[in-house]
């Protein structure tokens, strides 16, 4: 099993019985996770780009089974943040040194191609790039943000299993996420996708699919974490995802794309104190802390136990950089595209 590792490490290549195999047991996850760090050391180097989030609207018209802000949750306050407020919160996190803004929201109909590349516009004159993470458009308005300046777009595909995909997404097709996602990558985004661990029903023979999955779209970014199952959804009593596969999955990313930016997630923090300082040492090189403000946070509960919905901006930089320093590593100082490698 080690040189199986260390062959995938070598040759950024790996079977997919072999991914299965890793998988299934626990015996070497020890070695896979210092594996990753290796790789993530040699391509990335010790930075971490910190990446500031403004969830701007929780309003949706997508039913997603597991997601606690799914149109049919009665009991989620919703919110919408205006435009001044957006472009308020992100000239904020530029001051205090943030050199990314990740725009997520759910599926909210009153953001048009319109009104999102004026937003667009006005945050790029602060000198930081835009990650957008707004969900499914069509391909004109995907070309209108990339137009107005948007640099990067997160949208995962959940699991590339046909069938549990279907099952967990009323009225979405897996096809029209695979458009998506190509046209964000023809139009010159920096295209980031990623999957849940552990839905009910997903194997890993599926997982290990999703893995190859993201090294055949070449992603430029990959965002994983556990399933946490969300109060008043259907999903609600399910058993949710452990953080273990979820961090073995991702050294396998790190091991397959060994030049990308990947994240440790929010998701993997609510699941453990040292969710995310274990993501770091397994291969993720970005943190993505939250910096709305105000009450807003609170009502985004995508799962509960989402960490930090009661710290403001300003502490969630400053912890962020001693979290990173605190592992001997460093915050950049870069936009950090994938390119920009070390
Ligand atoms: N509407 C946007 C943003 C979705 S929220 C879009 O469609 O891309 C961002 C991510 O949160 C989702 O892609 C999903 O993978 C994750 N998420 C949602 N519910 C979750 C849950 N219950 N547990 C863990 N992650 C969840």
């Amino acid at each position: 099993m080690k040189r199986n590792i260390d062959k995938a490490a070598e040759n950024h290549f790996i079977e997919k019985s072999d991914i299965v195999k890793i998988l299934e047991t626990n015996e070497f996850d020890e070695y896979l996770f210092h594996t990753a760090d290796a790789v993530r050391k040699e391509y990335k180097g010790d930075t971490v780009h910190i990446r500031g989030i403004i969830e701007f609207s929780n309003i949706c018209k997508q039913n997603c089974k597991y997601c606690g802000i799914r149109k049919d949750n009665p009991l989620t306050e919703r919110y919408r943040l205006s435009s001044d407020e957006i472009l308020l919160f992100a000239k904020h996190a530029a001051d205090k040194g943030f050199k990314t803004i990740v725009l997520q929201s759910g599926e909210d109909g009153f953001f048009s191609a319109g009104n999102m590349t004026e937003i667009i516009k006005n945050i790029k004159r602060l000198d930081i790039a835009i990650t957008l993470s707004i969900g499914e458009k069509n391909t004109e308005e995907y070309r209108a943000y990339k137009e107005a300046g948007a640099d990067r777009y997160l949208l995962r595909i959940e699991t590339t299993d046909k069938n549990l995909y279907k099952s967990l997404h009323p009225n979405m097709s897996f096809e029209n996420r695979l458009r998506c996602l190509n046209d964000l990558k023809e139009l010159g985004y920096e295209a980031g996708t990623g999957i849940l661990v552990g839905l009910p029903n997903q194997s890993l023979d599926s997982i290990a699919e999703d893995i190859l999955f993201f090294k055949k779209f070449d992603a430029d970014m990959i965002g994983l974490g556990p399933f946490i199952p969300a109060p008043n959804t259907p999903l609600a009593d399910e058993k949710g995802g452990s953080l273990t596969l979820a961090l073995k999955v991702m050294a396998l990313t790190r091991i397959l794309l060994p030049d990308i930016n990947i994240p440790a997630t929010t998701a993997m923090e609510a699941l453990h104190p040292n969710g995310r300082i274990m993501a770091l040492n397994s291969g993720a090189n970005v943190i993505m802390p939250n910096v709305t403000e105000g009450t807003y946070k609170e009502k985004y509960l995508l799962y509960p136990g989402k960490i930090s919905v009661n710290t403001s901006a300003n502490q969630n930089y400053e912890t962020t950089v001693k979290l990173i320093e605190s592992i001997g590593r460093h915050a950049g100082i870069t936009h950090g595209f994938r390119k920009d490698c070390k």
